[in-house]
C-alpha cells in the first residue's frame, strides 16, 4: 500500500503523445504540479497544446527533455516525484521496416532506462506503466485457448516475436521487464494499465498517432469495400487517462488492469459514424477473409497476421479495473462520435 502525496510533482513520460496529453490535462485540471518529458524541447509545436492547457488549468506544468534510448535522461524530471506515469513507447502496427530498432529496443531499453532512474530516485513510491492488452494476447485466435472464452489479467502474450506481431512483442517484453525490476526492491510499487484499442478525441491536430490514423482511414474510405471481421476491444482515451491517475493515487491499487469498455467490430465503429454522417464512404459489410488475405500485403499486413487475427472475436474481462480502481467507462458510441467530430472540427477530416 502506497499513499502518494498530491502536493508533490507527478512525472508523465512522453507528454506529446495522444494518451499522455490527456493524462497531463486531467492532472492539471485537478490542480497538480505536473512534469512531462519531450524528446526535443526545441520542437515547441509538438507540445504547444499542453502549454495552452496549463494556462487555463489550476495546475502547474514543466517540460523536460528526455529520450527513451538516452541513459539517465529522465533523472532531472523525476527528482522529487513520488508518482511516475510511464507511457512513452512507440505505437506502430504497419509500415515497420526494422521492428527491433523501431519498436522492441525503444520499448525495452526505454523501460529499463526509466526504471533504473526510478531505482536511483529516492522520492519515487509508485510507477504506473502503460502496457496494453497486447501484452495479454498476441493474435486474436488466442481467444480460442482461453478457459472461459474471455481474457483476464492472468493471461500473457506468448506468441509474438520481433518477426511476427512486433508491437505486441514490444509491449509484453517491456511489461515483463518492469515486473522483474519491481520485484527486486520494495521502496516503490508497480501498477500496470493494459488498455485496449484507444479511441476518442485527440487534444492535438497530430495525425501520426496510430489511433488517429485508423479513424481517418475509416472515415475517408480506405475500408469502403468492406471491413475486416472480428471484434476488437476498445476504450476511450479520456477513460484510459483517468485509469492511470486512479492507479497512481489509489493506495491499495495493485497488479495488471485490463482497461477496455466494449468489444466491437470495425463495422460497428462505422455504424456509429454513419448514423450522424450517412454521406461518408464507410464500410457496410465485412470483407471476406480470403479477399482480405489477398490484399493484405498491399496495405501493410502479412498473410499470417490475417490468418490468425481476422474473423476472431476478442473478449476482455474488465471487472478487475472496476473493482480495484472504481473505473466506469464512457459508452462506445460516444467515444467514436466524439473522436470523429474532433477530427472534423480540427479540419483534419473534410466532409463534402
Ligand atoms: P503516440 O501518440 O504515438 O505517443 C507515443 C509517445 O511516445 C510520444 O510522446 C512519443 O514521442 C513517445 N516516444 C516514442 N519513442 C520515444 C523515444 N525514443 N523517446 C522518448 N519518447 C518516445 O501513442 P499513444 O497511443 O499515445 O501511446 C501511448 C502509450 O499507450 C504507449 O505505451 C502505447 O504502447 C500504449 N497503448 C496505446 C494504445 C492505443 O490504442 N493508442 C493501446 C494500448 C496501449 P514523440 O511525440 O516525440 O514521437
Amino acid at each position: 500500500m502506497k499513499s502518494i502525496d498530491r502536493t508533490k510533482p507527478v512525472l508523465v513520460t512522453g507528454g506529446t503523445g495522444y494518451l499522455a496529453s490527456w493524462i497531463v490535462k486531467q492532472l492539471l485540471d485537478d490542480g497538480l504540479e505536473v512534469r512531462t518529458t519531450v524528446r526535443n524541447l526545441a520542437q515547441k509545436d509538438k507540445y504547444a497544446h499542453l502549454t495552452a492547457l496549463a494556462v487555463k488549468s489550476k495546475g502547474v506544468l514543466q517540460f523536460f527533455e528526455a529520450d527513451l534510448l538516452k541513459k539517465g535522461s529522465f533523472a532531472e524530471a523525476m527528482d522529487g516525484c513520488e508518482l511516475v506515469i510511464h507511457t512513452a513507447s512507440p505505437f506502430k502496427i504497419t509500415g515497420i521496416k526494422n521492428a527491433q530498432k523501431e519498436l522492441v529496443e525503444p520499448a525495452m531499453e526505454g523501460t529499463r532506462n526509466v526504471l533504473d532512474t526510478v531505482n536511483a530516485t529516492e522520492s519515487v513510491k509508485r510507477l504506473v506503466l502503460t502496457s496494453s492488452v497486447a501484452a495479454i494476447y498476441g493474435d486474436a485466435i488466442d481467444i480460442l485457448k482461453t478457459e472461459k472464452g474471455i481474457f483476464t489479467e492472468a493471461y500473457w502474450n506468448t506468441t509474438s516475436s520481433s518477426e511476427h506481431q512486433p508491437y505486441p512483442y514490444s509491449k509484453v517484453q517491456a511489461e515483463k521487464l518492469a515486473w522483474e525490476m519491481a520485484e527486486m526492491q520494495s521502496r516503490w510499487d508497480l501498477v500496470v494499465i493494459n488498455p485496449g484499442f484507444i479511441m476518442g478525441p485527440s487534444l492535438t491536430k497530430r495525425i501520426d498517432s496510430t489511433s488517429v490514423e485508423i479513424m481517418i482511414q475509416l472515415a475517408t474510405g480506405k475500408f469502403k469495400t468492406g471491413a475486416p471481421s472480428g471484434d476488437m476491444s476498445f476504450v476511450d482515451v479520456r477513460d484510459t487517462a483517468k485509469a492511470h491517475i486512479l492507479a497512481g493515487f489509489t493506495p491499495n491499487a495493485s497488479g495488471r488492469h485490463i482497461c477496455t469498455s466494449a468489444d466491437k467490430s470495425f463495422l460497428e465503429m462505422a455504424d456509429v459514424i454513419r448514423a450522424e454522417h450517412p454521406e461518408l464512404p464507410l464500410p457496410t459489410k465485412f470483407v471476406p477473409k480470403w479477399l482480405f488475405s489477398f490484399i493484405a500485403p498491399f496495405i501493410g499486413f502479412s498473410r499470417k497476421y490475417v490468418k490468425l487475427n481476422v474473423g476472431y472475436d476478442l473478449r476482455m474481462d474488465n471487472s478487475y479495473i472496476k473493482k480495484d480502481l472504481g473505473m466506469e467507462f464512457l459508452p462506445f458510441g460516444q467515444t467514436i462520435s466524439d473522436h470523429f467530430n474532433q477530427l472534423v472540427a480540427d479540419g483534419i477530416i473534410k466532409k463534402s
